[in-house]
Order: C-alpha cells, then structure tokens, then sequence
C-alpha cells in the first residue's frame, strides 16, 4: 500500500511532530494555510470518514481530544477550526483520514 500518512506514521518520511499518543500522530501541513496549521492522523489506516466502521468510533473521538493538547502546546486556547475532507467532492488528496487543525489568527472568512 501507498500512502504517504502511514510513511509518515511508520518514519520513513520526516515530519514535524506536535503530538503522537498510542492511537493518533499529529505533525506540521508541508503546505500551511495558516499560522498554525496541523493535521491530526489516526495511526490505524482508514481511507477516509466514509470508511470508518463502528470499531473506528474511539479514534475520532481521540484525535479530538488530541487537539485539545496540541491547542494548550501551540498557543490555541482562543480557538481554532478542524476540518476534515472526505472524499472527492470534498477535495479529499490523502486517501488516510486526518483533521486538519487551523488557528493562530481570527479567521474571517465561514463556509458554514
Ligand atoms: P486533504 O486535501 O484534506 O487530503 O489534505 C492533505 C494535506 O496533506 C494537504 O494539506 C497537504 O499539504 C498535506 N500533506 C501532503 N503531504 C504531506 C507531507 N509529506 N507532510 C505533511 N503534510 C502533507
Ligand atoms: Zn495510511
């Protein structure tokens, strides 16, 4: 299997890590949006929140509490978004599932 998060995961390809606990890895976008910009990676490979099966339900709820840490870590107490794309129409490129965590300024501009 191909995929760049479970490289990443495994430590064959470097990353920034912010986070790791048992079940979740979090480590730096390589193309930040905005100041802090982290993605939130369950280690178990899951091609997407379409693909998630019950057994799955701990590890969301996981990689959640996991961005309270990194929130305290990285200076986000004032708030932040998490954003997960699923699938094509989403614009989904890694084929792992992962939140993306964004903050370190106000942000303007709301899809919903
Ligand atoms: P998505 O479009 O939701 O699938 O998000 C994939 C994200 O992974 C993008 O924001 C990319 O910038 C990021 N990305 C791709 N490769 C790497 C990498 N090797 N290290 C860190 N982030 C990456
Ligand atoms: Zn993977």
């Amino acid at each position: 299997m191909d995929c760049i998060f479970c490289e990443i995961i495994k430590g064959n390809i470097p990353s920034t890590k912010v986070y790791e606990d048992d079940h979740v890895v979090a480590f730096n976008d390589l193309n930040p949006q905005m100041p802090v910009h982290v993605l939130i990676v369950p280690k178990k490979h899951i091609a997407s929140a379409y693909d998630l099966t019950e057994q799955d339900a701990d590890l969301v709820g996981r990689a959640f509490l996991a961005s309270k840490v990194i929130a305290d870590k990285l200076g986000l107490q004032n708030g932040y978004r998490i954003i997960n794309n699923c699938g094509e129409d989403a614009g989904q490129t890694v084929k792992h599932i992962h939140f993306h965590m964004l903050g370190g300024k106000t942000m303007g501009e709301k899809i919903i």
